[in-house]
Order: structure tokens, then C-alpha cells, then sequence
């Protein structure tokens, strides 16, 4: 007997999914199951998890009357076969078993014509691209083809498992979210969800091919041996990482060459380090590979953010380009508005005018510096109730005066949020547009590399520069500490799932943390203020071009 074959587990439709990703992080999901809950599921994956939910729930109002199957047991399966033998006109989650294999059907219609189920498997994605900008600006929508892809194969597979429990499906679709849906009053169903019909693609050859690699995935898991080296992540920059990287690769410590400035897109590169040995940062040896390709003719050369990287890290001193910092600070003009706002990006439009996963803005924080010895000031603005956007919008023009430089951290996403708010509010177009006109994005100076230190480790996120220049301003002492436990705080009470003290502490936790990324970002921009200061008048020297600028 083989001991190595005695796991008796079923093969569902999200781990096959998972599988195709990542081999090895199912298999550990489903023989190391302790050490793969030591990575919890994050509070950004638990939202989109009941996101996902909610769209379920709504995508069921397509098909009026379903027979709803809550469980997986066996007792479920003979209601699904009892069901089917009836000719029952809507089922929501048939579930299908084999020894092998589970999957559960999100809905199935009976076709009269047919004389077979069509079944309908719901995704909370859009079909569009995930870039909301294609719709406001009409540039064409990116299509995620692997994605695409791998939705086909979730349709493959209930299908293959339904074959093998003797049920045939007739059509074969996905049902998604529009995102060209505007909407207006009530949800209209009709045009809210979209229908993509897979039958042609997902045909004969399709099933084989699945049912070939369910075959193989089902051995792999099975099989109670580790599986040998590295996995396949170790040659993939630090953001393809799952959470279980450092169980197949424990050699690599936690800030290595994975970490390197969008090492992800230059794979040969870090192959070549990898078969050099090469896995701390401090070895990386500073040759041509580190540098930026030369600039194409007509475009501005790229900055070496891998070598800085390497440099500081390696002699622990940071590069500062004071002449460029106080050129970019110069630029500003007071009274400086420090803005930053909070969104929830919800799937399903719950106000008129709203496309599905627009942002909603429902907070803003705004410091106010109106001049260089000037008190800083604060101003804030949280609208938990209906749509905030007229709210937000009125506030916001009763704060930020007709001049004035407003300052934001990745400005993009603030100006994104802008351009929406203008669209919702054409009233208060001419205002939101000024305001983006007159954001700067302090950024900046991280990203051009002006202000380069180790600890940054190469990343522009305010969440890792703010230890470096503001080490006693920490958000762990936040309840709320972060933008994804803010929409979390906004879902909570917004569908009155908190109430009373809780609710209005939950609220003031809110308001604290979205004033801290306003006192940080006045707090960065001091600290560079002040280290311009330091370093004398330096008006003399300025506009003699970037290669003139000496590092301090
Ligand atoms: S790090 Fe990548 S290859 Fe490794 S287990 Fe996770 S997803 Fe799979």
C-alpha cells in the first residue's frame, strides 16, 4: 500500500482554481493547514470576500423564484439530483460530487428547449478591464485575459463535475458586473449584470483538457510528499508573493533582490542574480544591470531607482538632492492644503449616478498651512448617510480658498476621485478642476529619487516613508489604521451594522486616522522644508539644469 496516497480530500472548484495559480500553496493549504492559517486572510481580502457575497445575492434577483441549496453534505446532492429530476425551473448552488472532485453550480436555469440546465456562474469583476478612467475618457478597456481565462476554466470545471454526476449543461455563462452602467433610481437588473456566453469556447476539447489537469491536480495534491525546491514565486518579484513564501523558501530573507525596484518586470535580470547566489540586497554587485536602460530619442531618461536602492542600503547614507527638493517646494504656493480623502469602492452602484465600483467619497481630511509661521489648521469632513458626494463637495469648497497649492500623496488617485465627483456634480466642476490643477503630488520627491533612504526599501508608499521621517507619528496606536479598515468603518456603519457608543467611537476612529495622513504628509513636507533650511540659500545655484545639482 501506498502510505503516500491515503489522503481522501475532494478537489473543489476554488482550490482547482488556486491550483492552477500556485500548485504548492494548495498543497499546503491542504497538508500543512496550521502553518498555512499563520497567514491570515487580510482585512482588503475579507472585504472583497463579502463584496463578492453581496453580488451573489443580487446577480439571484435575475432569476425570480431559485430553489437556494445552503450546504455540500451528501443530503445536499440528492436535493440537487431531486431537484434537476424535476425539472425544477431555477437552482442556486446545485452542488455536484464525485470521490474526487465537489462543485457547486452559482445557478442553474432549466431551457425547456433544450431539455438541459443552462448554468450561469456569477463574478463580482466587470467585464470591462478593471480601469474605471476607460469609461470617463473612452480610451478602450484593458481585457484581463488571464482572468478570462481562468473564469473558463471555473465554468469548465463544474461542468466536467456535473458530467460526472450525469447532469449535461446546455449554455454556458458568466454573469458580471457593467461597468458602463450608470445608475439612475432604482438598480435595473437588466443592465447592471451582463451576460457572456462561454458555450463555444468552453466545448469538447475544453472539458478534456480540464478534465486532464483536474486528473493531475488531484494526484499532486494527494500526494503526501513535499514537494521539492523552490516554488515557482522565486524567480517573481515580492508583490506576486503569496503570504506562504517564506515556508517554500526559507533561505531568502525578508528584504532581499525579490524586493528590488520593479525587479517583477525584469525576470532575467533576477534570474541571473538568483543563479549567482545573489539573495541579499548588500551583495547585489552595482554593474550595468542595475542601471536604467537608455531613454528612448525624445523621452526623458528613467531614474535609477535599482542602483539608489542598492547604494543606500549598502552605505546606509541616504542620497538627498537638495537643489531639486527646493526646486519642487518652491513651486508651491500658500496657503498649502494638505487633502486626502477616503473611499469606498463598492461593486454595486447604491446611489444614482454611480458606476459599478466607483469610489465613493465619503471622508476628507485637510490641514491648512496658510502661511510659512502660520498655526496649522485642520479641517475634516465624514458623511455616513446617503450620498456624500454633494456634502463632501460643499464642504470642500467652504475649505480650500480660490488660491493656494494643495498637496497630496500620489495625487493621481485624489484627482481620479475629482474628476468623478466633477462628473457627479457638474455644478462644482469648475472648482474640482482647480483643485487638480493645483494638487501637487509630494510624492514627487521620493519618486524622482531626490530623497532616497535604506529604510524606504525602495518603495514610494507613505506607509513606508512615514517610519523613516516620522518615527513617533505611528498609526499602530490607530484603531482604524489603515484605508482598507476605513472602508471596513464606513460598510459597518453605513449598513447599520453598528449602532449607538460603538458606532459613534468607530466614527471618531475614523476621523483620527484620516487626520493622520494629512499630519504626516505637513509632516514630510516639513521635514523637507526644514533640511533646505539647513543647507543655506541655495537660490544661486538653482535653474542650471539637473545634472548641475550637487548631492548632499
Ligand atoms: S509564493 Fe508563489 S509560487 Fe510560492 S507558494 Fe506562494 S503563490 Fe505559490
Amino acid at each position: 500500500m501506498n502510505t503516500n496516497r491515503e489522503i481522501k480530500k475532494q478537489l473543489t472548484k476554488t482550490d482547482f482554481i488556486l491550483y492552477r495559480e500556485c500548485a504548492k500553496n494548495v498543497w499546503i493549504k491542504w497538508h500543512k493547514p496550521e502553518e498555512y492559517k499563520k497567514f491570515p486572510v487580510s482585512e482588503f481580502e475579507k472585504a472583497l470576500g463579502k463584496m463578492g457575497d453581496d453580488v451573489e445575492k443580487l446577480a439571484r434577483g435575475m432569476f425570480p423564484d431559485g430553489y437556494l441549496i445552503e450546504k455540500r453534505s451528501e443530503g445536499a446532492q440528492e436535493l440537487t439530483q431531486k431537484l434537476i429530476a424535476e425539472h425544477t425551473p431555477v437552482i442556486f448552488q446545485a452542488v455536484f460530487s464525485t470521490d474526487k472532485y465537489l462543485a457547486a453550480a452559482d445557478v442553474l436555469k432549466w431551457n425547456e428547449k433544450a431539455n438541459a440546465y443552462d448554468v450561469y456562474e456569477i463574478k463580482m469583476s466587470s467585464t470591462e478591464g478593471e480601469d474605471y478612467e476607460s469609461i470617463t475618457n473612452g480610451t478602450p478597456p484593458k481585457i484581463n485575459k488571464k482572468r478570462e481565462l481562468q473564469y473558463e476554466y471555473d465554468l469548465s470545471f463544474q461542468t466536467n463535475v456535473a458530467k460526472l454526476c450525469g447532469v449535461n449543461f446546455n449554455k454556458k455563462y458568466l454573469v458580471r458586473l457593467n461597468k458602463k452602467y450608470t445608475r439612475i433610481g432604482e438598480l435595473d437588473f437588466s443592465k447592471l449584470f451582463e451576460l457572456s456566453d462561454k458555450t463555444e469556447i468552453i466545448n469538447d476539447t475544453f472539458l478534456s483538457v480540464t478534465l486532464t489537469e483536474m486528473s493531475s491536480s488531484y494526484e499532486y495534491l494527494s500526494n503526501k510528499e513535499t514537494p521539492k525546491g523552490h516554488c515557482s514565486c522565486y524567480f517573481k518579484g515580492r508583490s506576486a508573493h503569496c503570504t506562504t513564501f517564506s515556508l517554500s523558501n526559507p533561505e531568502v530573507p525578508a528584504y532581499s533582490v525579490h524586493d528590488l525596484n520593479k525587479i517583477g518586470l525584469s525576470k532575467k535580470y533576477l534570474g541571473e542574480l538568483l543563479n549567482e547566489g545573489i539573495l541579499k540586497i548588500d551583495d547585489v554587485p552595482e554593474d550595468d544591470r542595475l542601471k536604467p536602460k537608455p531613454a528612448k530619442k525624445g523621452e526623458a531618461p528613467s531614474k535609477p531607482k535599482k542602483l539608489n536602492q542598492v547604494r543606500v542600503y549598502k552605505t546606509k547614507k541616504p542620497i538627498i538632492d537638495i537643489y531639486s527638493i527646493k526646486a519642487e517646494l518652491d513651486s508651491l504656493k500658500y496657503p498649502l492644503y494638505f487633502l486626502d480623502y477616503e473611499t469606498y469602492p463598492t461593486a454595486i452602484p447604491p446611489f444614482s449616478g454611480y458606476h459599478p465600483y466607483q469610489h465613493i467619497v465619503f471622508q476628507y481630511s485637510l490641514h491648512i498651512l496658510k502661511s510659512k509661521d502660520a498655526e496649522l489648521e485642520h479641517k475634516e469632513c465624514l458623511i455616513l448617510e446617503g450620498d456624500p458626494s454633494e456634502k463632501i463637495v460643499k464642504s470642500l469648497r467652504a475649505d480650500i480658498g480660490d488660491t493656494g497649492s494643495i498637496i497630496s500623496w500620489y495625487k493621481s488617485f485624489e484627482n481620479s476621485r475629482n474628476r468623478e465627483l466633477a462628473n457627479l456634480i457638474p455644478s462644482q466642476s469648475e472648482f474640482l478642476h482647480s483643485v487638480i490643477d493645483r494638487t501637487y503630488d509630494l510624492m514627487d520627491i521620493v519618486d524622482k529619487q531626490y530623497y532616497v533612504h535604506h529604510d524606504f526599501k525602495g518603495s514610494s508608499s507613505i506607509k513606508k516613508i512615514q517610519p523613516v521621517i516620522a518615527p513617533d507619528f505611528s498609526y499602530k496606536e490607530l484603531e482604524v489604521q489603515n484605508g482598507t479598515m476605513a472602508i471596513e468603518s464606513y460598510r459597518q456603519i453605513t449598513s447599520g451594522e453598528l449602532k449607538g457608543k460603538v458606532m459613534e467611537e468607530k466614527r471618531k476612529q475614523m476621523l483620527k486616522y484620516c487626520e493622520y495622513d494629512t499630519k504626516i504628509m505637513y509632516i514630510i513636507w516639513k521635514y523637507f522644508t526644514d533640511l533646505i533650511e539647513q543647507k543655506g540659500d541655495l537660490t544661486d545655484t538653482l535653474g542650471k539644469g539637473p545634472g548641475t545639482h550637487k548631492k548632499a
